[in-house]
């Protein structure tokens, strides 16, 4: 297959130079006045009683800032044609909202990739920060459309990490989501390669079936039984290439990740395959059959540093402010649950202030949402801590903090 970013007049990578033009737009849209007096009072706001923390490293990441800001550049260059999103653009729903407001229609997913079927020749598609599917690529070729491809450059890293590992003969044994865009985009990156293969694990414990099946394959006593090949094939039906053989493909493996994962998991999940292949078949052979990289982006280690550090104040809560389907804002969720009550919610609008309830999301595995009232105290001294994911603007988290103090009753000094 030919490189699909081979450059050609209708493929856009590093914007239209516009970007002077949709500066305002852009801080009108997402900027907060009360993020930034946070940010001045060295991370935090007392009013009255009320405390609330800011996590050094919060909200938009270099690769969000830039895939948004060619969005609305894309809508300034081509005000009058009709203009399209591979998916959401980033999983927040404000930003989402306000790129359907300016006419942006979004593409629904289908098999390996996204519905094409209403786009034209004449029509601009626009790539989102995670990336597509080579399959994609494929079909905007054949279109002949416009292709703003915003995919960011932590994204391309793995990208070409899983591409080398295919070429090399390796399964690429990916921590992730099977389901989301960017593992999706980043596991289809095999296929450049015939045979090439891949395998996502969501966690440890996927991890170890796959642990345990090398060495009982090797005849060693795994520290669990294996499920077997049958069940093993079930698992994974939706989370392995075409024609993965566990018998086979589990004999090269490289490791990587989605750059979104907690990062200690992930590190965790490339030591415990790594162990088990030299368990199974002795250090030289790990040496030769095993690799592994970091994968996770700068910008979500940093958010996941950051937070880990605001944890060591005394808070008595942690609000989370990202979309539900946002992969790093869900990391973070985690992160803080093991430490302090934690409220991940999509929106500022799921807390309601005359009601003191908030609407949220239960961070864990079974993602399940949940209303409490009354949400917080009235009185007595109350310290929050508050961070939000790689896809939500600023004006979102001050939002959110604002409500907090109105349920508290306080007002913010001027
Ligand atoms: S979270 Fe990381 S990989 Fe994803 S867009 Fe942001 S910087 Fe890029």
């Amino acid at each position: 297959m030919s490189d699909p970013t081979a450059s050609n007049a209708t493929y856009v990578r590093k914007g239209f130079g516009l970007k002077a033009e949709v500066q305002d737009t852009l801080a009108a849209d997402y900027t907060g006045a009360l993020v930034d007096r946070l940010r001045a009072g060295d991370y935090a706001l007392t009013a009255g009683a009320t405390t609330v923390r800011l996590a050094r490293e919060f909200g938009f990441c270099y690769g969000v800032e830039r895939a948004v800001d060619y969005a609305y550049q894309t809508r300034r260059k081509f005000p009058d044609r009709r203009i399209f999103l591979a998916g959401e653009i980033i999983h927040n729903p404000h930003v989402n909202a306000k790129l359907r407001e300016m006419g942006i229609a979004f593409l629904a997913a289908s098999g390996k990739g996204f519905d094409y079927a209403p786009v034209a020749p004449e029509d601009v598609v626009i790539l989102p920060a995670f990336g597509v599917t080579i399959q994609d690529f494929q079909v905007l070729r054949e279109l002949g459309c416009v292709v703003v491809d915003t995919t960011c450059g932590s994204v391309l890293n793995v990208w070409k990490r899983v591409e080398a590992y295919a070429r090399d003969g390796f399964t690429s044994l990916i921590h992730g989501k099977h389901y989301h865009e960017e593992t999706r985009a980043t596991a289809s990156q095999v296929e450049k390669y015939p045979g090439g293969q891949y395998l996502v694990v969501r966690d440890m414990a996927e991890a170890e079936l796959v642990t345990d099946y090398i060495e009982a394959a090797a005849g060693r006593e795994a520290p669990r039984p294996s499920i077997g090949r049958e069940a093993f094939l079930a698992r994974f039906a939706k989370a392995a290439s075409d024609g993965f053989d566990p018998d086979r493909h589990l004999a090269r493996i490289g490791v990587a990740n989605q750059t979104t994962m907690l990062a200690r998991e992930s590190l965790a999940i490339g030591q415990a395959v790594g162990d088990a292949m030299a368990r199974a078949h002795g250090e030289a052979y790990r040496a030769e059959h095993f690799r592994t990289f970091d994968t996770i982006c700068s910008a979500t280690q940093d958010r996941q540093d950051a937070v880990v550090e605001l944890l060591r104040e005394p808070l008595d809560l942690m609000v989370v402010v990202g979309g539900y389907n946002s992969s790093n804002t869900i990391s973070l969720a985690a992160l803080c649950a093991e430490q302090v009550p934690t409220y991940h919610l999509a929106d500022p609008d799921e807390i309601d202030v005359a009601g003191n309830r908030a609407r949220y999301r239960k961070p864990g595995l079974h993602h399940e949402e949940a209303e409490v009232a009354p949400w917080l105290p009235r009185t007595g001294a109350l310290r929050v801590g508050i961070t939000a994911g790689a896809s939500t603007p600023n004006n979102k988290i001050g939002e959110a903090v604002a409500r907090i103090f109105a349920i508290r009753g306080e007002a913010l000094p001027g």
